[in-house]
Formats: structure tokens, C-alpha cells, sequence
């Protein structure tokens, strides 16, 4: 790409309100870059940036943008893929039955642990604000242009790690093509941050992944004694 291409790039994306890019180019190195994430970002202005998002074609199905919810100051946040039916209605991630064993996992998996912690306590979003119509996987555009607002979250958290939940988030925050099964159970980095891969709960849901659950509690624990100990 030309200095001059890349340079219509940025301003392209600062145009929208994306003050970051995160993605991962080569920037040759006598081009001045655009200003990147303002300085003191916070939730409240990366919400307020989002708007009445109509960046993606997601925003055609959706009732409600789910930005994210917890602790602004959560020592530990959880990335999921995107909104299902129940979180669209109600504007709040991982409220369904996904939603309910993954606090039986973070509320149960503590405190089996001896760890004093609440779903209240820790930060979880969505790579996708929007819900993907019949849940279908989210397209890599729309996880580029949505995941600005992800790395902006993430950045403004600053939790001392990370965990994806499911191959789509990590793809999505690390940047490659591996999936969960390769991922899960080490520690990787996005900027920084210790970021585990597990499984999304809603494929432990399915009653033949006895195994998959075993590793996800094994993933956690892990996470949890990192982050709390
Ligand atoms: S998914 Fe993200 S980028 Fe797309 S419309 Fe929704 S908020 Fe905007």
C-alpha cells in the first residue's frame, strides 16, 4: 500500500470515530500516523462514540447494541463472540443460557478455589455489539470494524488478563487463524495483557463435550489463580 493509500486509510477510520488501529499492517516508517486512542478513554466514551452504530451491516437486525457489562475496573475481562437472541433483547451480554453457565463457572469455579468472587466483579463483552443474524459467526469485517471498539474497551479496562471464550474471540483479539482446540490452556498476549483461550460456554452446553468441559474448568482455574492469587 502507498504512504499516501495508507494515510486515506486512517483518516477513513478516524472519520468513523475509530481513534486506534489495532490492525495489524505493516506501517511503513516515514508515514505520520493520525492521533490514536484519545488520551483519558473511558467506557462512557467509547459508548458514546459507538452511538446508533450503522458502521456494519449488523446494525440491521438488532434491537439493542450490547456494549458490554461489569466492573469498569475488573481485574480480569471475558470476550465472547457476539449477542444472541436474549442479550439483543436485552442489551447485556451473556444473559442466556451461555450467559448463566458462565457465571456458574466464574461464581462456582471461585469459589470451589477458596477465590471471594462475583460475575459483578469482572468485565465481559462481546467482540460484536450487534447481533449476527440466526447467530451466524460474525464476517471478518464486521469483527474488524467492531473489534475497534473491543481493543478501546480493553485498553481502558487494563485488566491484568484476558480470557477469549471460543475460537471466533480469539481470532479476533489474537490475530490468527488457530482455533480453540489449539489455544486453550497456555497463555498468549494481546498488547501486553495475558490473555487465555477457552471454550464459548455455549459449546459446553452440548451434551458430548464432557471432555471440552473438563478443560474449560482446567482454563479457568488457571485464569483465576493468575489473576486473584
Ligand atoms: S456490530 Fe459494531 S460496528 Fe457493527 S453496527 Fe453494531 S456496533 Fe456498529
Amino acid at each position: 500500500m502507498s504512504p499516501e493509500a495508507l494515510r486515506q486509510q486512517l483518516e477513513y477510520y478516524r472519520d468513523l470515530g475509530i481513534k486506534q488501529i489495532y490492525r495489524r499492517m505493516p506501517i511503513p516508517t516515514d508515514i505520520e500516523l493520525p492521533s490514536l486512542v484519545p488520551a483519558g478513554d473511558t467506557l462512557e466514551l467509547i459508548r458514546a462514540d459507538i452511538g446508533d452504530c450503522t458502521r456494519c451491516r449488523l446494525c440491521k437486525g438488532r434491537n439493542k447494541i450490547v456494549f458490554g457489562d461489569g466492573n469498569p475496573n475488573a481485574r480480569l475481562a471475558f470476550v465472547g463472540e457476539g449477542p444472541g437472541a436474549d442479550e439483543d433483547e436485552q442489551g447485556l451480554p451473556f444473559v442466556g443460557r451461555a450467559g448463566q453457565l458462565l457465571t456458574q463457572m466464574i461464581e462456582g469455579t471461585s469459589a470451589k478455589e477458596g477465590i471471594p468472587l462475583k460475575r459483578a466483579d469482572v468485565y465481559i463483552c462481546n467482540v460484536v455489539k450487534c447481533r449476527p443474524p440466526e447467530n451466524r459467526t460474525p464476517e471478518p469485517d464486521e469483527m474488524e470494524m467492531c473489534g475497534q471498539f473491543l481493543f478501546r474497551q480493553l485498553s481502558a479496562i487494563k485488566p491484568k488478563a484476558i480470557c477469549a471464550l471460543g475460537s471466533t474471540a480469539a481470532k479476533a483479539i489474537l490475530g490468527g487463524k488457530d482455533g480453540v482446540t489449539k489455544l486453550r490452556g497456555k497463555w498468549h498476549k494481546w498488547n501486553d495483557i495475558p490473555l487465555m483461550v477457552t471454550y464459548h460456554p455455549s459449546y459446553l452446553l452440548r451434551p458430548y463435550n464432557q471432555n471440552a468441559k473438563r478443560e474449560s474448568w482446567e482454563d479457568l482455574k488457571k485464569v483465576l489463580h493468575f489473576v486473584y492469587d
